[in-house]
């Protein structure tokens, strides 16, 4: 087969131009190249939107074109749909729907706020555009999936971000009857097939998309699949939606593109769906596609799921790096203190610690009972000193300053205060004996992927839109920041950008 597509010299001159740096080059120097040149292809089949990754965005991409009457094809690469989504709480962010006004105290919220709160947390580095549309688009996807039967049943808040104005936050986060916890996103993902499917559209399973076609114009025409273990061309007659996620399980586009995500997979624990290799991001960036907003990761501590919501604050404990100092506002929103114990193990290259002590377990937010800590204990997941001194020689810090940084939490806790950091829960003078549990990453996911726009359309390097290709959640970039602003964001964004792509291929134009 002759493969011509957008030639690599023009993809390296995009490159040259400054919109992707050396490092994405790296990135692509590891992968086989090019995409396949509709030319001379022999199709195996066809469907006016083919989507590739039957996850959350992908089947949220799917239930809005065939709504729209659009005849589609989802090609998924596991044995099942729902990818990440499916292992997710599924619980997603809006305001001023009509279960915020009911289930909270929130009563005139606006999606003026909401952008406002995602705008500062992107700290300048997220595209605006595509995060006003995420914000006021988020209430119509509650009422979306409400109509496809989800039943809302709560709404909670989000925890701290330090610096930013207090007035900003409100309890958004929507929770539907059987989600809410590990595996909640199922509901929510047959949902959406269900609705898909009952309009006619269909999904072919362990199907893995390896290439994007596209045709002399520079159209994104079609895909070739690995299925059966043969190779199949698949021809998109109106577009092809890439919805295969981020680059959570792909430890080379990591080390290349996103040094913490890079960290978390080498250090930490790989939660996400083991499909999600980035290859969408690989496929688009093979025919010139930009890619942006890498850097962050959806980071938490799973050992204690600590300031995951308001919901769950932190108990009386704090961490310390390897020279036993805080360097942190723990009880700030998961990502936001990970970002923070990342910068601060690369620093010193070493690990972090949580400190806590046998007082902390009688706090009613305490995350170890004496009988769970024992157990720890014995297995050596929680190291114990029965002063602080001897904790400190036992995780190999400064025993000078970790008895310091007790000797200034017990002072100023005792007060309700944390002057160094301003957090505000769980300050609680700490005695002991002292126990020291090392910080290890829950990696969530990585954030990052292809440069698109508010119809999810996916940018070439030199800003044109690729026609006929889009990309939305987290095989998307540029709407999430450089760290993960709290829950609810992720799964509202694969609903939101999926349906956008979806709506947007379905007018197109059949080729
Ligand atoms: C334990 C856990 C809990 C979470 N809880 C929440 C929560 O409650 N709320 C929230 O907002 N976020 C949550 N998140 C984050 C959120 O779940 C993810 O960010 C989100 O689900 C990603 O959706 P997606 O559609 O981009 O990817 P996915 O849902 O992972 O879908 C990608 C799909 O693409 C398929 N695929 C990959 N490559 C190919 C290929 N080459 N060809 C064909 N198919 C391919 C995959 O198999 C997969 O099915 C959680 C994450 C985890 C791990």
């Amino acid at each position: 087969m002759e493969r011509k597509g957008i030639s690599r010299r023009d993809f390296i001159k995009g490159a040259a131009a400054g919109t992707i740096g050396m490092a994405t080059m790296g990135v692509l120097g590891a992968c086989s190249q090019s995409s396949t040149s509709a030319d001379d292809i022999k199709w195996d089949k066809e469907a006016e939107v083919v989507i590739v990754g039957g996850g959350g965005t992908g089947v949220a991409a799917a239930a809005q074109a065939a709504m729209d009457g659009a005849q589609v094809l989802i090609l998924e690469k596991a044995g099942i749909a729902g990818g990440t989504t499916n292992y997710s709480g599924g619980v997603m962010q809006a305001s001023s729907t009509k279960y915020q006004k009911d289930f909270t105290d929130y009563k005139d919220d606006t999606p003026e706020n909401h952008f406002q709160l995602w705008l500062r947390a992107g700290e300048g580095l997220v595209d605006e555009d595509l995060v006003k549309d995420l914000a006021y688009g988020a209430p119509d996807h509650i009422e979306w999936l409400s109509g496809m039967g989800l039943k809302f049943t709560s709404v909670y808040g989000h925890s701290d971000i330090p610096y930013i104005d207090k007035n900003l936050f409100a309890d958004r986060i929507h929770v539907y009857e059987g989600g809410g916890g590990h595996g909640g996103g199922v509901p929510m993902v047959t949902a959406m097939l269900d609705s898909a499917l009952s309009n006619g559209a269909v999904i072919e399973y362990d199907t893995e998309v390896t290439e994007l076609v596209t045709n002399d114009s520079g159209e994104v025409v079609g895909v070739v699949a690995t299925q059966d273990g043969k190779s199949i061309n698949v021809k998109a007659k109106k577009g092809v939606i890439l919805a295969s996620a981020g680059i959570d399980n792909n430890k080379q586009m990591a080390k290349e593109l996103a040094p913490q995500q890079f960290w978390a997979i080498s250090n930490g624990v790989p939660m996400c769906a083991e499909t999600d290799t980035g290859d969408g991001i690989r496929m688009a960036m093979e025919i010139g596609a930009a890619v942006c907003g890498f850097g962050g990761t959806i980071d938490f501590c799973g050992k204690t799921g600590a300031s995951t919501d308001n919901r769950v604050p932190h108990f009386p404990a704090f961490i310390v790096n390897a020279k036993g100092k805080r360097f942190v506002n723990e009880d700030a929103t998961y990502a936001y203190h990970y970002r923070a114990i990342f910068q601060q193990e690369s620093q010193f290259g070493a690990p972090t610690y949580m400190i806590f002590g046998e007082s902390s377990l009688s706090d009613e937010f305490a995350r170890w009972t004496k009988e769970s800590l024992d157990k720890d204990l014995a297995e050596g997941a929680v190291l114990q000193g029965n002063t602080i001194q001897e904790l400190a020689d036992k995780i190999g810090v400064d025993s000078e300053n970790l008895s310091a940084t007790l000797a200034t939490w017990n002072a100023e806790s005792a007060e309700g205060k944390d002057s160094q950091f301003d957090r505000t829960t769980g300050l609680k003078p700490i005695s002991g004996p002292f126990y020291a549990y090392k910080n290890t990453a829950f990696n969530l996911g990585a954030i990052g992927g292809v440069k698109i726009n508010t119809d999810a359309q996916a940018i070439d390097t030199n800003g044109e839109v690729i026609p006929r290709l889009y990309a939305g959640g987290l095989n998307a970039g540029g709407w999430i920041g450089p760290y993960y602003p709290g829950s609810g964001t992720a799964i509202i964004g694969t609903v939101h950008w999926g349906r956008k792509a979806g709506a947007h291929a379905a007018k197109l134009t059949s080729l």
